[in-house]
């Protein structure tokens, strides 16, 4: 049985930036992905903020951790945005200036397995791990049939569904409240402005969450939108609202009258609380698998990459012997906790406002633009209590 210092299971951007990090510090490292082509299919709407922008959503972050973003090379970018539209059930509309990136992500993830891979990382595609030992043992299906290799450290980076979690004793909070589910279509002969970012709530397009527009240029869009179940009253079948969404929303559907999609995903994102535990034992969990996503926006590019960079560190340090694995719980807490803890604080907003469009209107024109520069920038104001407010219009 092959023996390495670090296997990384799952090569998204969590995956395979632990993987990065972990092969660039010279430590025999393999990658395992179930996918026969990294990044395909594209389970995103691609969208990530500048480089300047993620200083000022996660201003604890230093440089090393954004690596990724720092070295990102620009042919990776679609199309750059320069706002963010936000569309109230009543078609009320809040902009604000946002620089963003739509990126190419199945590029994007190709690319960061293959820097990896000139550090001189392992990598497997088309095998799924099915089981884990607590010695770290991982028990793989490949196109040769079955195999295990034997990890020192292992990293968990599997997504949003994987199972491989509770078997080496870690949790996250997946209940149907804290799991959106969310479908996406790259369109063409897509009629918005290319340099907006749209996003649109209301209960009959996309109940508990929000539909989207991100421009890609050239009249290509992903159009997409979440679901939670909780906040479905009626139809449950997510395609439904999506057609509703194309077709007849009154401000969208104008927008998208031309188009047709090319390709179609349907996924799940963690929209729940970072859990309490991150590391058992030699293993850890890193990226959706771990709820490292920010839960009121449903984004978890960045964040991800950031805890894959963290915990290829730590596995670092304690493979020379300068500290323990779960200092790893720390150092992404470090960078990421408080935005975390505050995107879970706006959803929780979400979650009272959303009961009826007529609360999402009104709590907007109670609370105006400032706060969805908030929502955007992910902060919970402290001057005011936004969960008070909801409240206050949800008991009228
Ligand atoms: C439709 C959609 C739109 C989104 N849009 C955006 C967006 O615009 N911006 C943004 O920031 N975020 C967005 N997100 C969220 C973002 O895609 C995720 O947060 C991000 O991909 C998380 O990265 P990850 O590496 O943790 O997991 P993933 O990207 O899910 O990668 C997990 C990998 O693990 C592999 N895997 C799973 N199980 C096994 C196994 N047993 N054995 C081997 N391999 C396995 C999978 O094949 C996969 O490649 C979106 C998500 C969806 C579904």
């Amino acid at each position: 049985m092959e023996k390495y210092d670090s296997i990384v299971i799952g090569l998204g951007p969590g995956g395979a930036s632990a993987l990065y990090k972990l092969a660039r510090e010279g430590i025999k490292v393999l990658g395992i992905d179930r996918r026969r082509e990294i990044g395909v299919p594209i389970q995103c709407g691609e969208f990530i903020p500048q480089y300047h922008e993620y200083k000022k959503i996660l201003p604890e972050v230093d440089d090393p951790y954004l690596e990724i973003f720092s070295r990102m090379p620009m042919k990776l970018v679609s199309n750059k945005t320069r706002s963010v539209s936000v569309y109230t059930p009543s078609g009320n509309e809040y902009s604000v200036d946002f620089d963003g990136y739509v990126i190419d992500r199945e590029a994007f993830d190709k690319w960061i397995v293959k820097e990896a891979v000139d550090y001189g990382a392992d990598v497997m595609i088309n095998t799924v791990v099915y089981k884990l030992d607590r010695d770290g043992t991982v028990y793989a299906r490949g196109k040769t049939g079955e195999f295990k290799v034997i990890g020192d450290t292992v990293v968990i980076a599997a997504g949003t569904s994987s199972t491989l979690l509770e078997q080496v004793g870690l949790f996250r909070e997946v209940d149907e409240l804290n799991l959106g589910h969310v479908i996406n279509y790259q369109m063409a002969g897509v009629d918005s402005d290319p340099s907006v970012v749209e996003m649109y709530t209301g209960k009959d397009y996309s109940p508990g969450a929000y539909a989207w527009i991100i421009p890609k240029g050239d009249g290509l869009a992903n159009v997409g939108l979440g679901i939670r179940y909780p906040y479905v009253d009626g139809e449950k079948d997510i395609n439904v609202y999506m057609e509703r969404f194309w077709k007849k929303h009154p401000i969208a559907s104008v927008k998208l009258r031309g188009a047709q999609p090319l390709s179609y995903v349907g996924g799940l994102v963690p929209v729940g609380p970072p859990p309490d535990k991150t590391v058992s034992g030699r293993f850890l969990s890193v990226g959706d698998a771990a709820n490292h996503n920010i839960a009121s926006l449903g984004a978890g590019i960045v964040t991800s990459s950031i805890a894959g960079i963290a915990a290829g560190e730590a596995i670092s340090k304690y493979l020379d012997g300068s500290a323990e694995l779960n200092i790893y719980e720390d150092l992404w807490r470090r960078l990421l906790g408080r935005a975390l803890d505050n995107g879970y604080k706006l959803r929780l907003v979400i979650d009272l406002i959303s009961k009826n469009d007529r609360y999402t209107d009104l709590f907007m024109e109670v609370v105006g633009k400032d706060r969805i520069y908030d929502l955007v920038y992910t902060r919970a104001p402290t001057n005011v209590d936004l969960l008070k407010i909801a409240y206050n219009i949800v008991k009228g």
